[in-house]
């Protein structure tokens, strides 16, 4: 009977893991066809393969978003010190350095929680120019194209964010 069970174990082929049922076609581990055709073989890589490149274009994607938030960050501290230089604009220069250092910190912070941080930034972004468009309606279509931009590329991060995230579960 032991000796039944000693010689019936198999390793998977692909990831040297000792699979449950050696009869089973699937790897219980990695999910190789360890006993299927050579089709379900062919098929298997070729999606290991397709996955592979989908989270190299999420990484991608996650990379240009943190990119994009690095960005704001720098380009809002700049608009804050170019408005305080010529109007003087203490507070708006506060609330534009204040905005910057969150932006620096969910650049920062997306490198560990890519999803949360990208998340944060567009719903920051988003926020903060309704207001402005509220208080001054004509931001609305200043620099509309790099609003799109902006919002396109944590959009993407975003989004690329959360398809990983579903995968590892
Ligand atoms: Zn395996």
């Amino acid at each position: 009977m032991e000796e039944n069970t000693i010689s019936a174990e198999k390793a998977c082929s692909f990831c040297k893991e000792v699979m449950e049922s050696p009869e089973s076609i699937f790897c219980n581990h990695c999910g190789h066809p360890e006993n299927g055709t050579d089709q379900q073989r062919a098929q298997y890589f070729a999606k290991r393969a397709i996955q592979k490149n989908k989270n190299i274009d999420a990484k991608s994607k996650i990379k240009s978003a943190r990119n994009t938030l690095f960005i704001l960050a720098g380009v809002i501290a700049i608009f804050g010190f170019v408005g305080y230089n010529s109007h003087g604009q203490v507070l708006i220069l506060g609330i534009d350095l204040f905005l910057s250092i969150i932006y620096l910190t969910l650049g920062f912070w997306s490198e560990k929680k890519p999803m949360m941080a990208l998340l944060m930034g567009l719903l920051l972004y988003i926020t903060t120019f309704s207001i402005l468009a509220l208080v001054e309606p004509m931001t609305l279509v200043r620099g509309i194209i790099w609003k799109i931009l902006i919002i396109s590329y944590l959009g993407k991060g975003l989004y690329s964010a959360s398809s990983i995230k579903n995968q590892v579960n």
